[in-house]
C-alpha cells in the first residue's frame, strides 16, 4: 500500500506509488545558491548554518502532511526511513556526502518519547545515514527541562525556553565534527537553531540542518 495515497503498490514500487513519488513537492534547496535558498535566510544573523536542506515543501492537506502524520502519529517509521534514504541518495549524487561527518536527530523529551514509543526524527536520520553512507547517533543530543530561574526573563524568553532547551549528551562524539542535525519538519526553525547552538558550543566544527519538509511562513 502506498504510504501517501493508500493505493495498492505495483510490482517494483517501493513504499510510495509512482504517481505520488512523481508529484511530491520537492524543495531542491541543495541545488540553489545559498543566497537564494529561502531556508538559509531564516538562519542569517543567528547562527552559521553550513547547509540548510529540506526534501519537501509542506503543504496543508496534501501528500506531505499525510506522510508526516503517518510518521508521527501512526507508527509508520518507514516513512522517515524511505524518504531519508531517497534524499540521502540524492544528496550523495549532488556531491554532498563529503560535507558531513555525523548525523544527529533532534531529540524528543523523554516523557514524549515514552508516550509515542519512538522519535520520528530517528527514522529519518537512519534513512539519511543509509543514503549518505554516514554514521548517525540518536543520543548525541538530549532535550532537557529548563531548570534555570525563569523570574528574570520576559514572557517571550520564557516561552522560547520551554520549547528549546537542549544539551549535548556526548561532547566527545561531536567535537571537531561537521554535524548534520535532522528533524521531521521545520516551521519556525527555533528548535533546529537551539540544537545547532549547543553543538557549536560543544565544539562541533560545523553544523548543517536537514528536514523531511519545510512549512512556509
Ligand atoms: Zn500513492
Amino acid at each position: 500500500m502506498c504510504l501517501a495515497c493508500h493505493d495498492p503498490l505495483a510490482r517494483g514500487e517501493d513504499h510510495l506509488c509512482t504517481g505520488c513519488r512523481a508529484q511530491l513537492p520537492y524543495a531542491d534547496y541543495h541545488r540553489l545558491p545559498p543566497d537564494q535558498n529561502p531556508l538559509a535566510r531564516r538562519f542569517w544573523g543567528k547562527l552559521p548554518v553550513q547547509h540548510t536542506l529540506s526534501y519537501l515543501r509542506f503543504q496543508k492537506h496534501g501528500r506531505v502532511q499525510h506522510l508526516l502524520h503517518q510518521l508521527k502519529y501512526q507508527g509508520q517509521q518507514d516513512v522517515g526511513r524511505v524518504l531519508g534514504r531517497w534524499y540521502g541518495q540524492e544528496l550523495t549524487e549532488a556531491g554532498l556526502q563529503a560535507a558531513f561527518d555525523l548525523i544527529v536527530p533532534v531529540p524528543l523529551h523523554a516523557r514524549k518519547l515514552a508516550q509515542r514509543g519512538y522519535n520520528q526524527a530517528d527514522s529519518f536520520a537512519e534513512g539519511l545515514a543509509q543514503g549518505l553512507q554516514l554514521p548517525w547517533h540518536a543520543a548525541a543530543l538530549h532535550r532537557v527541562m529548563n531548570t534555570k530561574s525563569q523570574t528574570r526573563k520576559n514572557r517571550m524568553e520564557r516561552w522560547e525556553n520551554v520549547e528549546t532547551v537542549f544539551e549535548v549528551a556526548e561532547p566527545n562524539l561531536v567535537h571537531g565534527q561537521r554535524v548534520l542535525v535532522v528533524d521531521d519538519v521545520l516551521t519556525t526553525g527555533a528548535t533546529l537553531e537551539a540544537c545547532c547552538a549547543v553543538l557549536l558550543a560543544a565544539g562541533a566544527r560545523e553544523v548543517s540542518i536537514a528536514t523531511i519538509a519545510t512549512a512556509d511562513r
